[in-house]
């Protein structure tokens, strides 16, 4: 997940990916054009958010209508622990870091919640899901 300053002073937050491989995956799908016919896009939408008392906005992932059942589940749970700062799995968004705070300062900083090893929004399950609906003709 990651933060910045709107025009308007709120911190804005990503609440994206977690593991590297993921915000890959994830910034093919949403934040760049297509690298060929085959890929698709994972489209984003903005929530109003609050992060350590302060209005942000964070970007959270639109479940597409041909979602398989985990991958929607997966895209819920983001949305979900996005928007509420917590995941049904228990995950919580920790309060950001020092290096967090001055990054959403100066643009966006990456916040990612950790998600429990089986939950359907975690990075090892979900990558692969998004991964397959991606490249589904
Ligand atoms: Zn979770």
């Amino acid at each position: 997940m990651s933060t910045s300053r709107t025009p308007d002073g709120r911190l804005q937050v990503d609440a994206g990916p977690t593991s590297r491989r993921d915000r890959r995956a994830l910034a093919k799908a949403g934040r760049r054009k297509p690298s060929g016919p085959s890929v698709r896009q994972l489209v984003t939408e903005p929530v109003a958010i609050v992060v350590d008392g302060l209005p942000a906005v964070t970007e959270v992932p639109v479940i597409p209508a041909d979602a398989s059942p985990a991958l929607a589940e997966g895209l819920r749970r983001r949305r979900v622990a996005a928007a509420l700062g917590r995941c049904p799995c228990g995950a919580q968004r920790p309060a950001p870091t020092a290096v967090q705070a001055a990054a959403a300062e100066q643009g966006t900083a990456h916040m990612p919640i950790p998600h429990e090893a089986d939950c359907p929004a975690h990075d090892d399950l979900l990558g692969p899901e998004l991964a397959a609906w991606q490249n589904a003709k």
